[in-house]
């Protein structure tokens, strides 16, 4: 690798930690190959910027639920907060590669909750991204999100529908003379109530009851209630992520993001990718964050009565090892992923969606949902696997481990969840895109004709009666 200065007392292909060598895996096991001097330059100054602040806030983070805004402010200082806003609104311009690399980064030298965090800033970037072009609202935020340390989120989960969070079934929103009045009730928020400014969905205005009609909306910090005194997460403790009310809130017409019932095309195009490829990277970030505490305690810790260190046992060089294999291949499925989002949008060049209907990402998206579903199923076997290595000691805080692994467990249970993925994936393989039915609107003729097959006549007779009764009570409306 040729040697590059960035200033931050780095010059090599030796990965440093501060002014130390790194005491995890070095670069030989990263996908170096993948980025360019710029990509490296920067992962390089958010290595340096985790040894000197990211890791310390992480550890704070955590034992007291503490809000990583102070990672934020160091974050900003690179400028990664814009890392994909366009060039002309004062961003970095960058491209999907170069945001997983950053996310990774994150979670794996600096601070897992503010990866998460970081996550979902992205996801609203890229919300309003995707329809800033004739909106000076989003425009000014967008092109004030480092300047100023301009956190945005995710306020999608639904109280009544759980992970199924593209079904907001306790929002609305009404048109009113100069804009909207918006009703969001948000079961779970990252960064509730310490973000400055909040994407979020409802039912579109004058909805009729097709949850698939849905729109968009930006709110600030002083318009939503969150309870973050509430949170109380087994991991990722510093992501802050209660619930949040937005109470028939009364806002202007350019608070709408993109047109009337652009949340499912919103949704497939912005929200939907960089959540899944960014939580993705956060998750092995984790997973390699767990082999390079397994390297440093394994290679040091010595059994003095046969005179070897826990790393000379070949059990534990094979834990090592199939760590690696199952990370660096969820790791190249997600660049893959990325590098394939380049492909289709110009390196993530926001301008070709002045045509509303571009929505090159979407097509992807069924491969999108693989990448989550196995990053964070490799997190959870991984983090198990480096914990059974180091023995007792991973079992106490103090070696870091403990931390990491209830940080991975939130892969699998984060909407969609493992269990949804697997199945939209296996559903789509065997039965059509269409058999998804997000919204529950489509017939299943195969279980009403299996369940009225068990009926007699006369239940049969009483079915059909309240069926032409409430069909009668319809057609009346
Ligand atoms: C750390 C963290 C941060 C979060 N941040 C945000 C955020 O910023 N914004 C946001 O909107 N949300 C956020 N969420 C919410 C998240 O996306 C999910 O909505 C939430 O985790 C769902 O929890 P639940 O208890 O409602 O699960 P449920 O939906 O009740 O799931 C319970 C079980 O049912 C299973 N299940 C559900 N549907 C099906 C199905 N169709 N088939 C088979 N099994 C099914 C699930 O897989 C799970 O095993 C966050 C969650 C966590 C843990």
């Amino acid at each position: 690798m040729v040697a590059t200065n960035i200033g931050v007392g780095q010059m090599s292909d030796t990965k440093m930690w501060g002014s130390e060598e790194f005491q995890g895996l070095g670069y030989e096991f990263d996908p170096q190959f993948l980025f360019d001097d710029e990509q490296k330059e920067l992962q390089e100054k958010i290595i340096a910027l985790s040894a000197s602040t990211l890791r310390e806030n992480a550890v704070e983070s955590d034992q007291g639920f503490v809000f990583p805004r102070k990672n934020f402010e160091a974050l900003a200082s690179l400028g990664v907060l814009g890392l994909t806003v366009p060039k002309e609104l004062g961003g970095m311009g960058q491209n999907h590669v170069t945001m997983a690399m950053v996310c990774e980064a994150v979670a794996r030298y600096g601070c897992p909750s503010t990866a998460m965090c970081l996550t979902m800033h992205y996801g609203a970037v890229a919300a309003a991204a995707l329809r800033h072009h004739d909106n000076d609202t989003l425009r000014d935020i967008l092109s004030r999100v480092d300047k100023d340390v301009m956190i945005g989120t995710l306020s999608y989960s639904d109280p009544e529908t759980g992970s199924h969070f593209w079904y907001p079934v306790s929002s609305n929103a009404e048109k009113t003379e100069n804009g909207w009045k918006v009703l969001k009730k948000a079961s779970w928020c990252t960064s509730g109530g310490f973000a400055d400014w909040y994407i979020m969905q409802t039912t579109s205005p004058d909805f009729n009851g097709d949850y698939s009609d849905l729109s968009v909306f930006l709110c600030m910090a002083d318009e939503v209630k969150a309870e973050p005194a509430k949170w109380d997460g087994m991991g990722l403790r510093g992501n802050q992520s209660g619930t949040l009310l937005v109470d028939n809130l009364e806002i202007p017409a350019d608070r709408m993001v993109g047109p009337r019932g652009d949340g499912a095309a919103s949704n497939d195009e912005s929200v939907d990718p960089f959540f899944l490829i960014n939580s993705s990277c956060a998750w092995n970030g984790i997973s390699m964050a767990m082999i390079d505490l397994a390297k440093q305690h394994t290679t040091r810790k010595k059994h003095v009565d046969v005179g070897l260190r826990v790393c000379d046992y070949p059990t534990i060089q094979d834990y090592v090892g199939e760590a690696i294999i199952s990370t660096n291949a969820s790791r190249m499925f997600v660049y893959s992923m990325a590098r394939a989002l380049d492909d289709v949008t110009n390196n993530c060049d926001w301008s070709i969606h002045k045509d509303i209907a571009a929505l090159p990402r979407s097509e992807l998206l069924p491969w999108m949902w693989q990448i989550k579903f196995q990053a964070a199923k490799n997190v959870h076997e991984v983090s198990d696997k480096m914990l059974h290595a180091c023995g007792g000691s991973a079992y106490k805080a103090s070696l870091g481990m403990e931390r990491l692994l209830r940080d991975g467990k939130a892969g699998w249970v984060m909407g969609p969840t493992n269990e949804v993925l697997r199945q939209f994936v296996g559903k789509y393989a065997l039965l059509g895109f269409d058999s998804l039915d997000y919204w529950n609107q489509a017939i299943n003729e195969r279980a009403i004709d299996n369940e009225v097959k068990k009926m007699d006549a006369g239940q049969k007779k009483a079915l059909a009666e309240r069926l032409m009764s409430e069909a009668g009570a319809e057609a009346a409306e």
